[in-house]
């Protein structure tokens, strides 16, 4: 049986340590502010942002929300809205939660948050610093894992390491989080052909897809870490990952839940994100 990487404990020790960090900041004059943007009334997101500002009341971080119409928000009041925010020496993090309507251009609005404040570390030059090891924001969902390897004490290096997914926000970043702590890195995606193969090789497997139960124990090597990012709503509605949770714990060493895994890893590299934006302040 695996043992089971409790996220939730985990991100509790983490928003513990930042409120430290934080209640220093205040005492130094300084007050983390994080600002956070909301186009349109989409149901996870809206869930997702109140997760972000709990977290934030937690650390000591002040919190703003601006919550836009997605019908009527031109790209024009969106890029002048993040200009603003730039300029705002109160703010230290801007954070456009995704997705936005299609109306708009949102690698546009990812490029106009400026390099400093870009707590999530999708601005191009934050994620080019990633690439070439440059310190930077990582993306909280890879900070979030590497994290957990690291509370876990698990090693990566000459490990065989595959991630499932290439997007740019999991897959793509943790390429090269996991590369610089010397892995050997395959990445998978919808067009692999063989994946079955491919991931029953892996020593730690890491799958971002979402697809609900996707990964099952015959795709996986005895004795593997098995990290699960996949967040899906079955029919029930019960929330799930993408790996099917209860077979595949019989055959790996360690593996994540969803809920309670990457998620709250998540939000709490956030809260890290925005801590050390202000102390770079
Ligand atoms: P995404 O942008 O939709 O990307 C999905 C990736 O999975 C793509 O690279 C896609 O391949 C690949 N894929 C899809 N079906 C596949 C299949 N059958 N076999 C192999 N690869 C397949 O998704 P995302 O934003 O990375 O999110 C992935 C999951 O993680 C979702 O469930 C999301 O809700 C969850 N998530 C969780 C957190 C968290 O905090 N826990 C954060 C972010 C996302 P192609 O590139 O070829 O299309």
């Amino acid at each position: 049986m695996a043992v089971i990487i409790d996220g939730k404990q985990l991100a509790q020790k983490v928003r513990s340590n930042l409120k430290i960090k934080c209640d220093e900041l205040k005492s130094k004059g300084i007050n983390p502010k994080l600002a956070v943007i909301l186009v349109g009334d989409d149901k996870s997101s809206k869930i997702y942002v109140k997760n972000k500002n709990k977290a934030c009341e937690e650390v000591g971080i002040d919190f703003v929300e601006y919550i836009l119409d997605g019908e009527k928000t031109t790209q024009e009041e969106l890029i002048n809205l993040i200009k603003k925010l730039n300029e705002d020496k109160s703010i230290h993090g801007i954070l456009l939660q995704s997705p936005i309507p299609d109306h708009l251009d949102i690698n546009e609005a990812f490029r106009t948050i400026s390099p400093d404040k870009d707590v999530d570390g999708f601005n191009p030059v934050n994620v080019g610093k990633l690439c070439i090891g440059q310190d930077t924001f990582i993306s909280c969902t890879p900070h979030g894992v590497m994290k957990m390897f690291e509370e876990y004490n698990i090693k990566l290096e000459g490990k065989r390491l595959v991630i499932i997914g290439r997007s740019n926000i999991v897959g793509k970043p943790l390429i090269q989080t996991c590369l610089s702590k010397n892995a050997t890195v395959t990445v998978c995606h919808s067009k692999t052909k063989n994946l079955a193969e491919i991931t029953s090789q892996a020593d730690i497997l890491i799958v971002a897809i979402g697809r609900a139960k996707f990964v099952t124990e015959n795709m996986v090597k005895q004795g593997a870490v098995v990290i699960d990012v996949g967040i899906n709503r079955t029919q029930e509605g019960k929330v799930v990952g993408d790996v099917d949770f209860e077979n595949v714990e019989k055959k790996a060493s360690y593996i994540t839940p969803v809920p309670g895994g990457v998620g709250p890893m998540t939000v709490a590299m956030l809260m890290n994100n925005v801590i050390k934006a202000a102390s770079n302040n």
